[in-house]
């Protein structure tokens, strides 16, 4: 899409009359800007002497897109009793000087933009008092392909709902009060992530030319450019702004129709999911619609799905045990082949204990979320695999993210959190970068601040360390073991599930705290079955192990000498390509070779940062990689030269 932003301001005689901007479509610039000239032309405040109007292209793939605040209103009689609605709000927001806060705002009545105001010392921070902060740069979503509709340009409630979003998702502003300055708007409004946009249908007196705006911010001082770059630079486009009319009122829609909108937007965002159908086992070969496909994206890392061993070995268990558990395990679901799996497990990571669920995802929901609670405290690494950071978020623990692999902005989080008790966790192999947790610091920290260390070797069991045991070998075991190794089944050993290993008395509390395990139907005993056989093969054939490890080490090469940059000691192989559509492309154009490859994209990776994601096989021969890597190369340069 060729977007626009156009921006107008109006004055008559140096006094601003009307202001506007919007971010449209190239072929609605002419209608926009004729209608907000006529807006200025014929402006209840006057007719305008003056109006500049800025019209700059802007690049998709700039533009934050934020769901619209929810909206509610409140009825007051007069004004009084809304500024007390705006005081209980400041109020509710945790403001010890709600009273002092409505003195500073008179303050804003001279101001152009917004007071930005420290919430803590009341101090106002904006760099230019008499400008203030002016939130620019955002506007509503609109459908493409409809004829645009510039009437929209005098929907003051839109716009105003349209800023609010904008200002209550920048970082460290925890909310927003509003008057305006125009003399018969009496309505005004306070606004924040939880509560919304919230209308108070009476603030001033008619007549009153008196408006104003505060912003206001928790967050750390360094921070402060960040916040105010996000207001002043950040392209936003505000969604579903539609559900509500120029009143605010929620449009009667159908229950489902935010189904539609939400599809629609995702594929204009080249970030629509489908499935393929892969019609053969999983090997270093699919059948994917009828043709041979060298398989590059999956996870069997070691290529024991395919593994006859464990395919006879789980026939008999199917033949004895049957397909299903019959219940939980501390109900029905527990037989002798789950408890043997976990012993293995425990043995294989040299823990005391082991505790098998029914996916790697359950396993961090369950095992964060039953470890850490409100009052404490997780220290989460920003790359971190979205199944823990779903289990921080299910935790209810305060969640501090610290940057990515780097254990001097962990120290210096836990510090500026101490006191506290709780979790660092990580992954041990990051899922889309493939790199390494620097572990013998992790280990470390946790141990000398007293929080418990949690890893993720979903990617690094069975693919680090000379015989496949995971990060702890890979180490050399220099350092002593995170108290909880959580690792799942579905990848190297290529079956399913998920295990934590730890402390006799960890795996104890976790079967009688975990809710992912208590109710939940256990995996069956054939799965269990499977991937006993395939740790088993493991442990008596590290050389699977070391030839994925060569695998990898040939792959880099392979890419390097046809200009690929790629590095990686793990079965990962990140190839950057940046935009979505690219990525998608390069993706088509490799499948239609017969490369079976993943473009991942938002949300799995940042906006902007999609790429393939290569995953390397130990049965992958040196032909088929050097292969592989050839079209890699051949594809990626084709879509970094294609403009999209
Ligand atoms: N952790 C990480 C790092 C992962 O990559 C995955 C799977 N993509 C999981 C956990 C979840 O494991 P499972 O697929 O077994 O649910």
């Amino acid at each position: 899409m060729n977007l626009y932003s156009l921006k107008m301001r109006a004055s008559r005689r140096g006094e601003h009359v009307s202001g506007a901007e919007k971010i449209i479509e190239q072929k609605d610039i002419k209608s926009y800007a004729d209608s907000l000239i006529m807006r200025s032309l014929h402006h209840a405040k006057g007719q305008a002497d003056f109006i500049n109007i800025k019209i700059a292209s802007v690049d998709e793939t700039d533009i934050l897109y934020l769901d619209a605040l929810s909206v509610k209103k409140i009825d007051v009689r007069d004004a009084a009793e809304g500024r007390l609605e705006i005081i209980r709000f400041l109020q509710r927001l945790g403001m010890t000087q709600p009273e002092r806060i409505m003195e500073l705002f008179e303050e804003t009545y001279s101001m152009r933009g917004a007071m930005l105001l420290d919430v803590h010392s009341l101090e106002r921070l904006e760099p230019d008092k008499a400008r203030g902060i002016r939130a620019t740069f955002m506007d509503m979503e609109r459908q493409t392909g409809k004829q645009a509709k510039p009437e929209d340009t005098k929907n003051h409630f839109m716009e105003a709902l349209v800023l609010a979003t904008k200002v209550a998702n920048a970082p460290g502003i925890i909310g927003e009060i509003c008057i305006s300055d125009d003399p018969d708007y009496v309505t005004g409004y306070v606004a924040s992530k939880q509560e919304g946009y919230v209308r108070i249908t009476r603030v001033k007196e008619a007549g009153s030319p008196l408006g104003g705006r505060i912003f206001l911010y928790d967050g750390s001082r360094d921070d402060i450019r960040k916040t105010i770059d996000f207001l002043e630079r950040q392209h936003v486009l505000v969604r579903n702004t539609g559900d509500f009319q120029v009143t605010g009122e929620r449009v009667n829609e159908h229950k489902l129709d935010f189904i539609d909108r939400e599809l629609t937007h995702l594929q204009k965002q080249n970030l629509y999911r489908t499935v393929r159908d892969i019609e053969t086992m999983q090997t270093s070969h699919v059948l994917y619609q009828g043709k041979d496909m060298l398989m590059l994206a999956s996870n069997s890392y070691l290529d024991i799905i395919s593994s006859r061993e464990v395919r006879n070995y789980a026939s008999l268990i199917l033949q004895e045990y049957g397909a299903g558990s019959g219940g939980s395990r501390l109900t029905t679901g527990n037989t002798v082949i789950h408890r043997e799996l976990e012993r293995a497990l425990a043995r294989f990571k040299g823990t005391e204990d082991a505790i098998v669920f029914n996916t790697g995802y359950v396993a961090n929901l369950a095992t964060v979320s039953s470890l850490a609670g409100r009052g404490n405290v997780i220290f989460s690494d920003a790359l971190n695999h979205a199944s823990l950071i779903d289990g921080c978020r299910l935790s209810g623990a305060k969640i501090v993210v610290y940057a990515h692999n780097d254990m001097e902005d962990l120290e210096a989080k836990i510090r500026e959190n101490m006191p506290c008790s709780g979790l660092i966790v990580s992954d041990a192999v990051f899922s889309m970068d493939g790199d390494i947790l620097k572990l013998p610091r992790f280990v470390e920290l946790g141990n000398q601040y007293n929080l418990i260390t949690m890893i993720d070797e979903a990617h690094s069991t069975g693919v680090i360390g000379k015989s496949g045991r995971g990060i702890s070998e890979y180490f050399n075991y220099s350092c002593e073991k995170p108290d909880i190794i959580m690792g799942t089944l579905s990848k190297a050993i290529g079956s399913e599930g998920g295990f934590v290993c730890a402390a006799q008395k960890i795996v104890s509390y976790l079967m009688n705290k975990a809710r992912g395990y208590i109710f939940s139907t256990s995996l069956s005993p054939v799965t269990m079955a499977a991937s006993y056989k395939a740790l088993q093969i493991i442990e008596e054939h590290p050389i699977i192990v070391q030839r994925l490890q060569e695998n990898v080490h040939i792959f880099c090469e392979c890419l390097n000498r046809f200009g690929i940059e790629a590095e990686s000691e793990t079965a990962i192989i990140p190839i950057l390509i940046g935009d979505e559509k690219k990525a998608v492309l390069c993706q088509e154009r490799l499948m239609e070779q017969g490369y079976y490859i993943s473009a991942i994209r938002y949300p799995t990776v940042k906006r902007g940062e999609a790429r393939l994601r290569v995953a390397l096989m130990a049965s992958h021969t040196e032909e088929e990689l050097n292969g592989a890597a050839r079209a890699i190369a051949e594809a990626v340069s084709y879509v970094r030269g294609k403009s999209i």
